[in-house]
């Protein structure tokens, strides 16, 4: 087992993977940049050390300022976390280079699914099922528009390279394509700094569920649930729960069965999530993430099983526990994403928390580095912690969140707690009935029932 992992990232996940740690008694460096000098990451590891200015390019994304820490404080191996050098490639094979273990899956793999048409290609020849769209990238507007008559309006245009939610065009009607094509492409050049883009049908109502998978060096691969991901904005998740309320046993046992042979299949090593779009009882590939994702809990939760330990132990080269001892689904989960943003306009809102006090009891866990006095920089992404609450069954579990919001203070900044408490409150999703297109339809509603008040 390693003795030292240096974590090559920041916020709520630097310290989940520190807690991780710690219970292995393995020690643990947090690289920081200086922005985050006053980081509960930085006050918690065994070791720190600064490797540059704010900007994440000169410190989080800085290649050999992190080599070179990991260097000097003789660590075995790096947890890159999500975001920032998590899905890189090039990172990843350059750690193996000096003599490191990335603790994720090989160089290689990583760059397979990274290219979203060669990860679609890989996984249909593997036997899952994926989005009907054109066969790889498309050269030219007149090859897409040919495309995308064949298959039938309306359609997606995605960057090969995407993520994030970003760069996405729906195109409803042929004479939109050409102008839509050409913008996809610049925005996938200036987003990704590639811009191949490939064509997808684009499933009007669907539901976004994605499967937690594990492989170890050992030739175990399993699969560990299911998480649905559909309340989302811009498509980006806001609030995730396990199960899916609308899966059978049958489909879920199915769609595992199926991730988990693909991940066989390819020699996949550590954690990984293949996210489809479910739609009329059918599941549609969209992509894997070679990675930890934020919302990881939820499968913690109903499974007991730290998924953290897991990747630290198949990147050491021992097999995954949960192999050896089994594991039950238990209850129900769900996570929300507490953002430093108006609840409203969803404007970031940095600045210094004057007041802070967790939530607790049975059930409860708060992921998050945020502490009271602690002054939230401006120059990362929003989200300042998880919220993540299990319950017997669903009914319980949104009862429990309820009340666990409403203990929840954050004070000095606005945040996105109280579009949470709404959203829960709605029949919609109590009955568990909505899709990935239901909280944005709702929050239109919502703005006009405003305007029409004044
Ligand atoms: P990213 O990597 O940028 O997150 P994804 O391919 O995972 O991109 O897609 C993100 C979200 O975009 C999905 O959860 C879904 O809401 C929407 N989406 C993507 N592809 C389609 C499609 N073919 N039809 C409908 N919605 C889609």
């Amino acid at each position: 087992m390693f003795k030292k992992v240096l974590i090559a990232n920041r916020g709520e996940i630097a310290l989940r993977i520190i807690r991780a740690c710690r219970e292995m008694e393995i020690g643990s460096v947090v690289v920081h940049s200086t922005a985050d000098a006053s980081s509960m990451a930085v006050r918690l590891a065994d070791e720190s050390v600064c490797i540059g200015p704010p900007a994440s390019k000169d410190s989080y994304l800085n290649i050999p300022a992190i080599l070179t820490a990991a260097a000097l404080t003789g660590v075995d191996a790096i947890h890159p976390g999500y975001g920032f050098l998590s899905e890189n490639a090039q990172f990843a094979r350059m750690v193996e280079e000096h003599g490191f273990t990335f603790i994720g899956p090989s160089a290689d793999h990583i760059e397979q699914m990274g290219d979203k048409v060669r990860a679609k290609q890989t996984v249909d020849a593997l036997g899952l099922p994926v989005v009907p769209g054109s066969d790889g990238g498309v050269e030219s507007a007149e090859d897409g528009l040919q495309t995308s008559i064949d298959m039938g309006f309306p359609i997606i245009i995605k960057a090969a390279s995407g993520g994030g939610g970003k760069g996405m065009q729906v195109v409803t009607a042929a004479e939109d394509f050409v102008e839509a094509y050409h913008t996809a492409r610049i925005e996938a050049k200036a987003n990704f700094g590639d811009d191949t883009v490939y064509i997808e049908k684009y499933l009007t109502n669907p539901r976004h569920i994605e499967i937690q998978v594990f492989g170890d060096s050992h030739g175990n691969a399993i699969h560990l649930g299911e998480r649905d991901c559909s309340i989302q904005r811009r498509h980006q998740k806001l609030l995730e729960e396990g199960p899916s309320p609308i899966l059978t046993q049958e489909q879920r046992e199915e769609i595992g069965k199926l991730s988990a042979d693909m991940i066989r299949n390819l020699g996949y090593l550590g954690a990984g999530t293949i996210e489809f779009l479910f739609e009329n009882g059918k599941f549609y590939f969209m992509e894997m993430n070679t990675r930890i994702q934020v919302e990881h809990p939820v499968t913690e939760m109903i499974t007991g099983i730290d998924l953290i330990a897991e990747q630290i132990r198949v990147a050491a080269g021992e097999p995954l526990t949960v192999n050896k001892n089994g594991f039950r689904f238990r209850g129900h989960a769900i996570e929300i994403r507490i953002n430093a943003e108006d609840p409203d306009t969803f404007v970031p809102s940095p600045g210094i928390i004057t007041r802070f006090h967790a939530p607790g009891g049975l059930g409860v866990r708060f992921d998050s580095a945020i502490y009271g006095g602690y002054s939230i920089p401006p120059y990362y992404d929003s989200m300042i912690g998880k919220l993540i609450v299990h319950g017997r069954n669903r009914e319980e579990c949104i009862r429990r969140l309820s009340r666990a919001i409403r203990e929840t203070v954050v004070e000095g900044v606005k945040t996105t707690l109280p579009l949470h408490e709404w959203i829960i409150e709605q029949p919609e999703f109590i009955s568990g009935e909505y899709t990935i297109q239901w909280l944005e339809n709702k929050l239109s509603e919502k703005l006009a029932d405003k305007h029409a008040e004044e």
